[in-house]
């Protein structure tokens, strides 16, 4: 009988183990007994955009956190695939920080050409999955969102990719439950246009704050202020936004901040992450950890200690995307396989603490994004997924972090090379402080002769530009 593997999530991880499947069967390794389900009608994780927040309209809990006007917030160059480089999707060279639906195009094409979406069941939830220690099977219980209809299948490998950016982290905070302003959480911001000529209060001071606090300025926004747990991001931020420490309480539409200031606010946005949370595994198979590089009890960040038929992908904080979650992929393949022996308990159990205590000591940003890096290499170095230049990429991290230090309205105006290719990316035709218009046809080809919407815009912006900074 060959191998049944079940994938719970079509998003960029789920994607990732398809396609290393589909690479080895490629190279003639016989395909397992594989079934992928993905509880939203595509795939593409969160970068499938809908503008549901909340429920969905399968009445679900709304999964991807991503908003109308979202680009990557890092080099294209850093998350690029290196089996199905940016020159192949687009065919030509294209700027280094893409819109949303430019990375779903990319991240789309490289898995259609594989023909891999025969494997997923779209609007399929999993509700609950069991493991029997005697047979060492699992037993996942299904249920189609449209019909209701359940199903029950047996896997002997289980591979969880259902992300951890989804389930929004929820402090309380003291009046908050009688601020007459609007109330959310990053997970439900789909657009700041509303927000134009506000006073928003962010609370958290990681990228959600960072990124929806300028697309608020972008938009118009009266003020901003951003307020911080642990320290300021002490950015050179434009004339509307400001950073205060904790808020202390909420009284009306006042907001007291821990070093004895106020501030009078229309809005606030909790920028304050996520939880990891997996409602369909039992307590003992289930990650339960804070949003760090390197999360306990997974072996290579990957392989459930105590079951090593456990596979986890993408549940780490991320410098690295899409290509550590193909470096993930394969090692998880082939560990599956038997490609790759499973050193004893106390061995795995050692090598996942020298990564913690690694982990412990970093002491800044750079030093997280090398040991990502030399995180990322291991699993490369296990497998045959093709190598590139890892080190070039911890160079474009810190790059991309000093440009941002510099400039954090324009470090997306910046071009990088493709450390796979050595294509240099082009500069893009519109400053991202105002592009307006962040559709694949505008970002790939420019602004159209007669589109007047378009010029309106770039005066908009121009108009904001000139009020901020
Ligand atoms: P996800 O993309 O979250 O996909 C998980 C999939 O699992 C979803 O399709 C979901 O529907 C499905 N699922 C969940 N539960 C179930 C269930 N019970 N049954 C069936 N299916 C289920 N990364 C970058 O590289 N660049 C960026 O600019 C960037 N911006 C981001 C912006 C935001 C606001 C957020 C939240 C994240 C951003 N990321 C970015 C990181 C992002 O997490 C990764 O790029 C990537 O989407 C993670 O892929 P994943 O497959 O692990 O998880
Ligand atoms: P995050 O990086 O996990 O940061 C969470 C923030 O919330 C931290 O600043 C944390 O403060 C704060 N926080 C948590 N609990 C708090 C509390 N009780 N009170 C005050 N502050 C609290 O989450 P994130 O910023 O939402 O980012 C999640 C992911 O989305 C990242 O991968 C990021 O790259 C991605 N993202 C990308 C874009 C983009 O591409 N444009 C935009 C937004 C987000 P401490 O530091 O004190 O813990």
């Amino acid at each position: 009988m060959s191998l049944r593997v079940g994938i719970i999530g079509a998003g960029p991880s789920g994607m990732a183990q398809l396609r290393a499947f589909e690479a080895a069967r490629a190279k003639g390794a016989d395909m397992p007994e594989i079934v992928c389900f993905e509880k939203q009608s595509d795939w593409g994780g969160q970068w499938n955009y809908s503008w549901h927040t909340g429920i969905d309209g399968s009445g679900e809990s709304a999964h991807s956190s991503m908003y109308r006007h979202l680009w990557s917030n890092g080099p294209k160059e850093c998350l690029e695939f290196s089996d199905y480089t940016f020159d192949e999707h687009f065919g030509r060279p294209i700027s280094s920080f893409p819109p949303r639906e430019v990375l779903f195009d990319y991240i789309a094409g490289r898995v259609e050409k594989s023909d891999v979406r025969k494997y997923i069941q779209f609007n399929t939830a999993v509700r609950w999955v069991n493991y029997d220690e005697a047979t060492e099977e699992f037993t996942l219980f299904s249920q189609d969102v449209k019909t209701g209809e359940s199903k029950t299948y047996v896997f002997d490998k289980l591979v969880v990719s259902t992300g951890h950016f989804s389930t929004p982290n929820i402090p309380e905070f003291d009046g908050i439950n009688t601020f007459p302003g609007e109330v959310l959480h990053a997970h439900d911001f789909r657009g700041a246009e509303r927000f134009g000529g506000k006073r928003l209060l962010m609370i958290g001071s990681s990228y959600s704050a960072e990124d929806i606090g300028m697309q608020a300025h972008k938009m118009g926004a009266a003020s901003i202020t951003l307020s911080y747990r642990s320290g300021p991001m002490g950015f050179d931020w434009p004339s509307t936004t400001v950073e205060r420490p904790l808020v202390t309480r909420f009284e009306g539409t006042t907001a007291h901040f821990a070093d004895g200031t106020s501030g009078e606010f229309d809005a606030v946005i909790m920028c304050t992450g996520y939880l990891h949370k997996y409602p369909f595994l039992p307590s003992d198979l289930a990650v339960n950890s804070p949003n760090v590089l390197y999360p306990g009890n997974l072996y290579k960040g990957v392989v459930w200690q105590q079951n090593t038929n456990l596979f986890y992908l993408g549940a780490q904080d991320q410098y690295y995307t899409f290509n550590m979650f193909d470096a993930q992929a394969w090692f998880a393949r082939d560990v599956m396989t038997g490609k790759i022996a499973m050193p004893s308990a106390a061995e795995r159990a050692a090598d996942i603490q020298s990564w913690l205590d690694t982990q412990a000591a970093l002491a800044d940003h750079d030093a997280e994004a090398d040991f990502q890096t030399d995180y990322v290499r291991e699993l490369i170095n296990a497998t045959d997924y093709p190598e590139f230049d890892l080190d070039a990429v911890s160079t474009l991290f810190k790059d991309w972090m000093r440009h941002k230090s510099e400039d954090i309205l324009g470090y997306r105006d910046k071009a990088h090379r493709s450390v796979i290719t050595g294509t240099m990316a082009e500069i893009h035709h519109t400053r991202w402080i105002n592009a307006m218009d962040d559709s694949l046809e505008r970002f790939l080809n420019g602004p159209s002769q007669n589109m007047d919407t378009n010029a309106m815009a770039t005066v908009d912006a121009n108009a904001i530009l000139a009020k901020g900074k």
